[in-house]
């Protein structure tokens, strides 16, 4: 074990604060990072306040960050994708049991023994695991992706959470040439949404309750934007997408969108408030039309995900802030005030 520097909440109440953490040595399957970038995800939020404590409970202390990207500095003896000095990045998971039917099929994300990056229970330390807020991480190299030489790192960073979430649906339900695809809410999640679908050639729809967004949506590679909260513009579209992704993170009315789908028609929620939201059947039934989730990623589709923003130079736009802006952060983003997504540049974290 060693000790790392890391910024943890200590109560759903409490602001993230500098913490000593135990992280465990590299064994022979490990990469240890030195972390460049992390970007702040609002499940983050979400797990710090503890606002999903029906499904995951959080675990205090609680050190969050799943969009990381380092530097790697120690590798095991069994290593072979990285050695001392590479680029490395980790995302939601860095564990799974590797046997199960979802393993085997390259679905990590949805193993029952699935190892989070932070929240989880930790077999190596008997605690939990703690995320990437920190200034260094280990991992099994299965979960560590390779980051394509020419992304900018504290822009790539939040690929590794709002790239793969988005993409694995929009690959999953055809997104491309000929298709009409809706992104809703142009957050973190949402603003790479934009450009993985206008980069897979679909025509793309953003919805909004912020005017103030609109020309960001379009410079991002939306073909229109929507004003969520105007009848009218919304009428527009009734009845015309092949594919919507919901990436809202509080309550929000989705029969709205359901509307909007034509026949066999998908919405997917890959946003996750912490309250149910109410459905009218009706809305579904006509057109056939249907209602899915979608979680994170598995890792094979992860590293293609990142190489295709690599090929298509995607990578988030940032804010990179130091670690102590974190809770002005968290507040900002709470009001949806930010351009897309923070970034933490974990130098910062040297100086505490
Ligand atoms: P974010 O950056 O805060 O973006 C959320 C966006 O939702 C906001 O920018 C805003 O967009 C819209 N919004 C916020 N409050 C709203 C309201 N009351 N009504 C309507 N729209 C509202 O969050 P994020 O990091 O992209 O995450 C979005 C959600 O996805 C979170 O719930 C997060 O936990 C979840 N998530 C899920 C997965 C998964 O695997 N499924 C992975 C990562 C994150 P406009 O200003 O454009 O309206
Ligand atoms: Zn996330």
């Amino acid at each position: 074990m060693y000790k790392a520097k890391a910024y943890s909440a200590a109560t759903p109440t409490s602001p993230l604060a500098l913490d000593t953490i135990e992280r465990r040595e590299p064994t022979e399957g490990d990469v240890q990072l030195e972390i460049l970038f992390c970007g702040i995800c609002h499940s983050d939020l979400h797990q710090v306040r503890n606002e999903w404590s029906g499904m995951m409970p959080t675990v205090y202390p609680c050190v969050p960050g799943h969009e990381i990207v380092g530097r790697v500095t120690k590798v095991g003896s069994a290593v072979t994708k990285f050695k001392p000095g590479d680029i490395g990045a980790v995302g939601c998971m860095v564990g799974s049991d590797g046997t199960c039917p979802s393993c085997r099929d390259g679905y990590e994300q949805f193993c029952p023994n699935g190892i989070f990056t932070y929240n989880s229970a930790d077999r190596h330390t008997g605690k939990v695991t703690y995320g990437g807020y920190s200034d260094s991480i280990v991992a099994d190299e299965h979960f560590v992706m390779r980051v394509p030489g020419n992304l900018d790192l504290a822009g790539a960073a939040p690929l590794l959470c709002a790239g793969i979430t988005t993409y694995s649906p929009l690959r999953h339900w055809g997104a491309g040439k000929g298709k009409k695809v809706g992104i809703v809410g142009l957050g973190g999640l949402g603003h790479v949404a934009v450009k993985l679908s206008h980069a897979m050639g679909a025509h793309t729809v953003v919805f909004t309750t912020s005017p103030s967004k609109k020309e960001d949506a379009l410079r991002l590679g939306a073909d229109e934007v929507v004003i969520s909260t105007d009848a009218n513009d919304m009428a527009k579209h009734a009845t015309s997408f092949d594919l919507i992704l919901d990436a809202v993170s509080a309550q929000h009315d989705i029969n709205a969108y359901i509307q909007m789908l034509k026949r066999d028609g998908n919405i997917t929620m890959v946003g996750l408030p912490g309250q149910p939201l109410p459905v009218a059947a009706f809305g579904l039934i006509y057109n056939r039309r249907s209602l899915s989730g979608s979680m994170i990623g598995g890792m094979r589709e992860t590293q293609e995900m990142m190489d295709f923003c690599g090929q298509h130079n995607i990578t988030a736009d940032v804010e990179v802030i130091p670690i102590q802006k974190v809770n002005e952060a968290y507040e900002r983003m709470l009001k949806s005030d930010v351009k897309y997504r923070f970034s933490i540049d974990m130098a910062s974290l040297k100086a505490e």
